[in-house]
């Protein structure tokens, strides 16, 4: 028999990647969605595969999957600042109400779960680079919060099942991640920036562009979850590309990409945008063998390939 694995948020980005990945090594994947950020084109091409099934359903409410499951991957959650922001609610939900379904079906079915964490757990760091020893900096109720918060708690509920229960669990903490089924219009700045180049509109940089962040090709952390899936480490590990740039510095570097002749314009920085932000992966080399491979250039190329592959409406389509 298969292994079998449940991955939430399988219709979203990294859902729809980490998808492909456990088709691709002999699983039989049970995707859940809301669609509520995600798009069923992401996965369209694994309904072919018998060993595909799709559960539309709001993993904030009660979650029933037939059948063994060896694996559970926790993914659903909104996760750019313009989404989380738009619905607050169902992000707080998501991370709280989700997380404790997802480890209630866990339990159930004897099963590993992997959690997806994030950097935003730090959030405005005083510690550089970030390390996983290093607790954060959150303002609670600031806009961000939403988000924060709720990816804190998760942690917090999936040690507690590890502790009380002795449940199998796996925390990935993952950093700026970009590469093909990002969302053009979903605010974060790699299809913000590609977005407004390919329309001709100038590059809308947030503050002066110093703050810095530091990205990581989707293939690269596919790998890294996947090995951390697969390892015996329970805590928390960083997941990201230490590579760190300004964002000015990355508008300038889009530009060159695009061969555009685009201007920089400057917007006022959001409220709590982290000033930095950059992994620590001793951790993750140490435990699973693991540092990224993909060069920033090498990523950025292909991602813009996928984005000037989209139909043209695409570029013109407004927010969901
Ligand atoms: P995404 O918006 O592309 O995907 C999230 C998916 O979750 C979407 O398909 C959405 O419809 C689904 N979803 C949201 N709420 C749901 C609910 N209540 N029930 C069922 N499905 C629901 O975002 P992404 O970039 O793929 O992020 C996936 C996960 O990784 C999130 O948990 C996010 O916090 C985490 N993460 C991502 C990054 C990154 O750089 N992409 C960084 C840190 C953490
Ligand atoms: N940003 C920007 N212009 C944009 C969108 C984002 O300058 O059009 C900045 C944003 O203020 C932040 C950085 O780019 O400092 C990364 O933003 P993103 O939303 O991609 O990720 P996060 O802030 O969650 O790390």
């Amino acid at each position: 028999m298969n292994k079998r694995v449940l991955i939430t948020g399988a219709a979203g980005f990294l859902g729809s990647h980490l998808c492909d990945r456990f088709i691709k090594e002999g699983y039989d994947v049970v995707g859940m969605d809301n669609l509520i950020t995600g798009d069923l084109r992401n996965i369209e091409h694994l309904f072919k595969y018998k060993e595909f099934e799709f559960y539309h359903h709001d993993v904030s409410k009660f979650i029933h999957v037939p059948g063994h499951l060896d694996y559970i991957l926790h993914f659903a959650s909104p996760a750019s600042p313009i989404d989380y922001l738009k619905i607050p609610i169902q992000t707080l939900k998501v991370g709280s109400l989700g997380v404790h379904n997802c480890l209630g079906l866990a339990l159930v079915k004897r099963a590993r779960i992997l959690i997806a964490s994030t950097s935003e757990i730090y959030g405005d760091p005083t510690v550089h680079p970030q390390t996983e020893e290093y607790w954060g900096n959150v303002n609670p109720i600031g806009p961000r919060g939403v988000y924060d918060e709720a990816k804190r708690f998760q942690e917090a509920m999936t040690m507690a099942y590890h502790t009380y229960h002795g449940l199998e669990t796996r925390i990935v903490r993952i950093f700026n991640t970009y590469g093909p089924r990002m969302r053009l219009n979903d605010g974060r700045v790699l299809p913000a920036f590609i977005g407004q180049a390919l329309r001709g509109e100038d590059l809308t940089v947030f503050g002066d562009g110093s703050q810095t962040r530091s990205f990581c090709y989707v293939d690269d952390l596919i790998e890294g979850i996947y090995r951390l899936l697969l390892s015996d480490y329970p805590y928390p590990v960083n997941i990201g590309n230490p590579d760190e740039i300004t964002i000015l510095e990355f508008a300038q570097e889009i530009i060159k990409l695009t061969g555009t002749n685009q201007k920089i314009v400057f917007k006022p920085l959001p409220k709590d945008d982290p000033m930095q932000r950059r992994p620590d992966i001793t951790k993750a080399k140490q435990i699973l063998g693991w540092e990224p491979k993909v060069g920033r250039a090498e990523g950025l190329k292909i991602t813009y390939e996928y984005f000037k592959s989209l139909p043209k409406e695409e570029l013109y389509k407004q927010e969901h």
